[in-house]
């Protein structure tokens, strides 16, 4: 027991009185607390206090209560003198007793008392008589002290709500108080806090200082008491949704077990595990898949959760990763297949083969992608299903055309409600096998919007150094595309972005000639349409005569959509007549006075020129996406305010190429004796029928001239005659496209003499011999040149035009009248 300091809260009247020790209590004066004493030390100072101390005792807190026989020493200087109120012994020796907290009070001096040896006493018959000094509170009643007393109690009131332990009469009765000192003394008997704390509050002397350390401590508790609280009911939520889903669970597991469900489903769940576990996929894949699989598990397979996970469980499974199927490339093999299936084509299956024998050479695919270009029904589809065959890969096809959305190419998420992966996979999980040839078609078709450009993933496709790990966007796993043998196909050049041409090696299929449909018609449409119409060769017979009718009368086209369309009608037809007569063995004969019977009416005119020359109106030639065409341009004049009328849905690029025109036409008006302001009093009306087809382009710069020139001159332009080329300002004619496209067109439309600019020369090398052979191709550098041959006209009408004289020099000549006169010689 350490001797402490005197103060100024000491009591002079010292006193006297056993010594209990306390181990982690705390007995607070003006408190009542029942103890269990079992230390004989302890009984004996109860014993002792009971009998000559008038029932008091002093009680110290021990500074170690894990001391059994603790000296003065090893205790607290500061206890509280306690009256005992009722001694109760027990059965087992010890006694319950009942203290009642008087003062506080401060140990001074210490002795032991001996007591003599008794028979059946242990060792412990000694025990420590203390010289206490009281201490007695000093309290002040300060407007402090007051507001302390208000928020203690108004805090205990909100503890007490928290800890049931301080019984309402208490409560009451520390309301009541209104000392700090005592109210602190009654409050602290009731915290939870330890006994260290209490001893420390014990010895606050100051009443003010003690009271607010009661209020912290109090604040304190009731915050940790809240926080529990929080936590409790967390605790208790959680375990009663747990038990709800557990309940819920085992409900339904219930129901699945009395419908003979509930092995089904765990059988399928070991099957998937067994199929992830052996199936030939990438190791990341794999691990993907099993850990969706372990979800799958814990989840209702009511959830529309579960659905989704299974779904993906499918397509990791149904992907062919790894598969590859056997590819056999015998390239002589490859050439007689590539012979069989298409006549002609000698370029693009050379092309092909030189491809096929690189590949062969290389053992790998690497390089870059086949474009097919062409016109429609020219064979670029069932080309590229040939090269399948020939290379002994499955054939998959997917059409580009209309694609807008990248998320059809790459997949979307899987957080999308109903999210697939793209078009890619798809087409790859129906072809079974990870290298078959993928024909994508219409690739010029695609077009970007907001939801993103379908060309940029298509780059990813395409390209041989990223396609071995495509990241699909549902999958969202790498995917091996290097093994697919891609082929594209498009109408137009032009259209393809320019990256993707890029990537790809363009191989063009012009259109056909007419001996060449004839051939594929009578070789290969024929046959394939009489066996799938189930007639025999020997049924029907078509006379080649009937063939080019049906060529010529019935289609109009680059390629042989149509024609073999028209030919399937015919059989179709033949295989009716066939079915009504009842003779399976009969032979029909197909000639051309049947085709009106068998296709109806002519569909388009024998040739699409002008039966005769006509003023204003000039055969042109066009390069449309579906191959060449004949475009014939009409002009007329009629009174009016120089204005210049454009009809049948002429694209901007072709308004200009007329003004351009009438803009030449006017700088050369003295060549053609017009007065120089001829425009002023007239209007020019431009149409180009068909007229619910839009068209453009600059290439009919020369015909718009031609007829411009006809009509304003009123003479004729030769209906056998068509021609091509940009004009510029000063009349001189610039290269076109498609010269092959539109020479074909033309020998189809019977022209006898096309006029092409000289800087297409180089050109001609691409268009067939039988064309050229057909055709007379005047080359022309200058409009001068080709108004003399296409307009019917007196001798030495355009003599002048060779003149290279300075543009417009003719300004100065004189107006000779005020009527809209057009001057012909
Ligand atoms: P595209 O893909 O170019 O639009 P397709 O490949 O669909 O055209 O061809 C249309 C039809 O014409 C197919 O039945 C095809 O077999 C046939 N065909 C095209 N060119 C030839 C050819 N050179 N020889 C034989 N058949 C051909």
């Amino acid at each position: 027991m350490s001797e402490s300091k005197s103060d100024k809260n000491k009591s002079p009247q010292s006193m006297h009185l056993p010594l209990m020790p306390l181990r982690e209590v705390v007995v607070f004066p003006y408190s009542i607390m029942p103890l269990f004493v079992g230390r004989g030390s302890s009984i004996h100072a109860i014993e002792a206090a009971s009998s000559g101390y008038d029932k008091r005792i002093m009680l110290v807190a021990q500074r170690q209560p894990e001391q059994d026989k603790p000296g003065p020493d090893e205790l607290y200087s500061i206890g509280t003198i306690a009256k005992i109120l009722q001694v109760l012994r027990l059965p087992d020796g010890t006694i319950k007793v009942l203290f009642e907290g008087v003062q506080r009070a401060r140990c001074i001096e210490s002795e032991l008392v001996q007591l003599p040896r008794q028979e059946g006493d242990n060792e412990d018959n000694e025990y420590y008589i203390v010289k206490v000094e009281p201490i007695t509170d000093v309290d002040k009643s300060t407007i402090e002290a007051e507001a302390t007393i208000q928020a203690t109690v108004e805090s205990l009131e909100e503890y007490s709500k928290l800890n049931k332990k301080i019984p309402p009469d208490s409560l009451n009765t520390i309301s009541g108080v209104n000392t700090p000192g005592r109210m602190a003394d009654l409050v602290a008997s009731y915290l939870k806090a330890d006994y260290k704390t209490k001893q420390d509050l014990l010895e606050i002397l100051d009443t003010q200082e003690r009271l607010i350390k009661v209020y912290e401590i109090i604040q304190n508790e009731i915050a940790v008491a809240n926080i529990e609280r929080t936590i409790k009911n967390r605790v208790k939520g959680q375990m009663e949704r747990n038990q709800r889903e557990y309940y819920l669970n085992e409900q339904i597991k219930a129901i699945h077990k009395e419908m003979g469900r509930e092995d089904d489903q765990q059988a399928e769940l070991q099957e998937l595990e067994i199929i992830l576990k052996e199936k030939d996929m990438p190791e990341e894949a794999r691990a993907k898949g099993l850990s969706e699989l372990k979800k799958l598990r814990v989840m209702p397979p009511s959830s529309a959760e579960y659905t989704v996970v299974r779904n993906y469980l499918d397509w990791i499974i149904d992907l062919p990763w790894n598969k590859l199927q056997e590819t056999n490339l015998d390239i002589k093999k490859a050439r007689e297949i590539l012979d069989a299936d298409h006549y002609g084509l000698e370029k693009p299956k050379e092309r092909i083969m030189e491809y096929l024998a690189v590949q062969k050479l290389a053992h790998k695919l690497k390089g870059p992608i086949l474009c097919l270009v062409g016109p429609p029904g020219v064979g670029k589809t069932s080309l590229a299903k040939s090269v399948a065959r020939a290379t002994g890969r499955e054939f998959v096809r997917l059409s580009l055309g209309g694609v807008r959305d990248e998320a059809e190419i790459r997949g979307h998420r899987r957080t999308y409600v109903g999210a697939l992966p793209g078009k890619i996979l798809q087409s790859l999980k129906r072809a079974k096998y990870n290298n078959p040839l993928f024909c994508l078609d219409e690739i010029d078709k695609m077009t970007a919007d907001f939801r993103g450009d379908p060309s940029s993933a298509l780059l990813e496709v395409l390209d041989p150094e990223q396609n071995n790990t495509f990241n699909d966007h549902y999958l969202d796993l790498d995917y091996d595309l290097s093994q697919v043998f891609f082929i594209t196909t498009a109408n137009n050049l032009q259209a393809i972005p320019l990256p993707l041409q890029d990537r790809m090696e363009i191989i063009t299929l012009p259109g056909y000639l007419e001996t060449e449909k004839q051939h594929i018609a009578k070789d290969y449409l024929l046959p394939k349409q009489i066996e799938a119409n189930g007639l025999k060769p020997e049924n029907i017979t078509v006379s080649d005569k009937a063939i080019t009718e049906v060529i010529r009368s019935y289609t109009r086209e680059a390629g042989v959509r149509n024609l073999e369309r028209e030919i399937a009608t015919i059989c179709r037809k033949t295989a009716m007549q066939l079915v009504e007569k009842d003779d399976l063995a009969a032979n029909f004969k197909v000639g051309i006075g049947s085709l009106a019977r068998l296709l109806g009416v002519k569909k388009v005119r024998h040739g699409a020129r002008e039966q005769e020359p006509l003023v204003g109106v000039c055969n042109g030639l066009a390069y449309t996406g579906v191959g060449g065409d004949i475009l014939t341009i009409e002009v007329a004049v009629m009174p009016g305010k120089g204005r210049l009328h454009t009809t049948g849905k002429l694209g901007d690029v072709m308004k200009e190429s007329a003004e351009a025109a009438l803009t030449y036409v006017r700088s050369r008006s003295d060549h053609f004796d017009l007065r120089p302001d001829f425009h002023k009093n007239i209007d020019l009306h431009i149409h180009v029928p068909e007229g619910a087809t839009p068209k453009d382009g600059p290439s009919a710069g020369i015909t718009l001239a031609t007829a411009i020139v006809s009509a304003l001159l009123g003479l004729p332009v030769r209906n056998d005659l068509a021609m091509t080329g940009e004009i510029t300002l000063r009349g001189r004619v610039l290269p076109i496209g498609g010269l092959r496209e539109k020479l074909l067109a033309a020998q189809r439309a019977l022209i006898k003499t096309v006029i092409i600019p000289l800087d297409n020369e180089k050109d001609l090398k691409e268009v067939p011999e039988a064309v050229l052979k057909g055709l007379d191709i005047q080359l022309v550098e200058h409009v001068d040149e080709v108004l003399p041959q296409a307009i019917l006209a007196p001798k030495n009408l355009f003599e002048r035009l060779s003149d290279t004289a300075p543009l417009c020099h003719n300004l100065k000549l004189t107006d000779n009248g005020d009527s809209p006169t057009v001057h012909a010689q």
